[in-house]
């Protein structure tokens, strides 16, 4: 039997051709990932929310406390869009994130804040995008 001698016979073995699955499995898990800040509804991985908090939402000091960024932000949104100019874009004005940094936005966004944050954005007289869950279907 002929072998190419470029090919290493002893590394066959190690390198079961399940490409497919492989390939399958990474999409789910970096969808996974990503979540929404509950007040501005800005789409980013919870690394990113962790690293660089939300640009939006200082007041939710998201940046470096994961527990934090656990309770502010959420992997329940639906649709995501991607608004480059926010002061121009009517979908901006629509999703009410025209105040906003550029950045994908998710459409709408399930979760409820805690009382204590609810309180504290509330006497700063800001609004947010979540929703509870049993709001929705109303
Ligand atoms: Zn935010």
């Amino acid at each position: 039997m002929d072998v190419d001698p470029s090919y290493d016979v002893d590394d066959v073995p190690q390198l079961p051709p399940k490409v497919e699955e492989l390939a399958q499995a990474s999409v789910p898990s970096s969808m996974k990932g990503l979540r929404a800040c509950m007040r501005c509804g800005i789409v980013k991985t919870f690394e990113q929310f962790i690293e660089q908090g939300c640009e939006n939402c200082a007041i939710l000091e998201l940046e470096g406390n994961s527990e934090r960024c656990n309770q502010c932000t959420t992997a329940f949104f639906e649709g995501q869009v991607a608004v480059a100019d926010p002061q121009d874009s009517w979908t901006a004005k629509w999703l009410r994130v025209d105040r906003f940094l550029p950045g994908v936005y998710a459409i709408s966004i399930t979760g409820q804040f805690s009382k204590d944050v609810e309180g504290e954005l509330d006497s700063r007289g800001m609004h947010w995008r979540c929703k509870p869950a049993e709001d929705q279907s109303k």
